[in-house]
């Protein structure tokens, strides 16, 4: 239990100095042009000069490393349509009973033929019921850092109980978790949230190769969630380690990051496989949410993966006001693509206005950081920076461009790493 200390309440009253929280709708109007030039001044990495939407989706020039074609069409609707070509709705239906038929081969004499890391969001919880339906038998696999919501681990139980899947929970040492995110916020970058997904990502692996399970199933899908612009989120092992070596302190112990050389030993060696399940289905959220809730009692928790209220205050909070950074627009734009919402409908949704957070959620994250407020605006107001200011193995990704698209089209390591990262 986190105990918020008085002064917290009273100085947030009007958020952290010289970045007003509350905005009206005219200053709102001037506050995006203002950030605009502002961020353009102090985000080396964001030129948004000259304000440009893609003419198919609704990303941006607040992307740094967009580009559009002539006409006008973002880098990013180009992924979504190779991700099509990949994982085309017509063969879906085959392409996934091939893909069940093989992992029920490879588990076959085993306890589980799968993993299924869950968060108690609805595209995790779907993946697990979705691999009990096509009679898969999985292990779920739960990365706890400390910072879930009830109705999140709710979810997780109420699943795990009702399909009757065996549930195996990580631990994170909390101090220790902490302690990452902290570096990671001193280190001003926008990735800030990346030491949950690469851990849980790091823990998936681990698990499965400690109990012999050849596949790891995914609840991302391109449809519904679209692809973060590499800008706004980057994460690779040598990344956090550095990044953790120049902020944090001690030794993390209590959970393994994911460096290459175990990456490579995980895929060739252990020949562990990515299966991003969603991606072989007509994945519709709205079908979906009622399907859980009916089935499964699952609750909805509000907001774009505001399930872990630090993902909560990073999201709404952090990235809009420090970094200029709306990932409703990725979400937004994948809807857009695959006929879910117009592109009218998705502009007016992010017009309507900017990104809400709640106070109350930032102050706790705040505190439960360990921070007083000083040291937090300390922290806050340091100037943006990049993952292109610390080491990471993006040069070494692009160098071996060729070798990882050949592993990508035997399906040794996902297609998206190629497009994403290397290309
Ligand atoms: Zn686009």
């Amino acid at each position: 239990m986190i105990t918020v200390p008085k002064d917290f309440l009273a100085k947030w009253k009007n958020g952290p100095s010289e970045k007003p929280l509350a905005f009206s709708r005219s200053e709102r109007r001037h506050r995006h042009s203002r950030d605009r030039s502002a961020a353009a001044d102090s985000l080396k990495f964001t030129k948004v000069d000259n304000f440009r939407r893609c003419s198919r989706c609704v990303l941006d020039t607040t992307v740094s490393d967009i580009w559009f074609d002539a006409a006008g069409v973002c880098k990013y609707c180009y992924i979504h349509d190779e991700m099509e070509r990949l994982h085309p709705l017509k063969n879906m239906e085959e392409d996934l009973q091939r893909i069940v038929k093989r992992i029920k081969k490879a588990g076959r004499n085993k306890t589980y033929d799968c993993i299924v890391g869950v968060s108690g969001g609805r595209d995790s919880i779907y993946t697990l019921f979705l691999a009990r339906k096509l009679g898969l038998r999985p292990l779920a696999v739960y990365f706890d850092n400390g910072w879930n919501t009830e109705i999140a681990v709710s979810n997780i139980r109420k699943a795990t109980d009702l399909l009757r899947v065996d549930l195996h929970t990580v631990l994170a040492d909390l101090e220790e978790f902490k302690d990452l995110q902290r570096a990671f916020l001193k280190a001003s970058v926008p990735d800030a949230d990346i030491p949950t997904v690469y851990a849980i990502h790091s823990v998936l692996y681990e698990t499965a190769a400690k109990q012999g399970i050849g596949y790891i199933l995914h609840g991302h899908s391109f449809r519904t969630e679209g692809t973060s612009p590499i800008s706004w989120t980057y994460m690779d092992g040598r990344y956090i380690k550095n990044v953790h070596r120049r902020f944090g302190s001690g030794v993390i112990r209590s959970f393994k990051i994911m460096m290459l050389p175990y990456l490579l030993y995980y895929s060739f060696v252990k020949r562990i496989r990515e299966v991003r399940l969603l991606e072989y289905i007509d994945y519709n959220k709205k079908k979906v949410d009622e399907i859980l809730a009916h089935d499964l009692g699952w609750v909805y928790y509000g907001g774009y993966h505001h399930k872990n209220l630090y993902t909560k205050f990073f999201q709404s909070f952090l990235l809009p006001n420090k970094f200029n950074i709306d990932k409703r627009k990725t979400e937004l734009s994948a809807l857009v693509r695959s006929g879910q919402k117009t592109r009218e409908e998705a502009i007016a949704e992010l017009e309507a206005s900017a990104y809400q957070y709640d106070r109350s959620v930032v102050i706790y994250a705040v505190a439960k950081l360990g921070w007083t407020l000083e040291e937090w605006e300390r922290v806050y107001h340091r100037a943006p920076r990049s993952h292109k200011d610390f080491k990471t193995y993006l040069p070494l990704i692009r160098l071996l461009r060729l070798p990882i698209w050949v592993a990508c089209k035997l399906r040794i390591l996902p297609h998206i790493l190629y497009l994403k990262y290397a290309s």
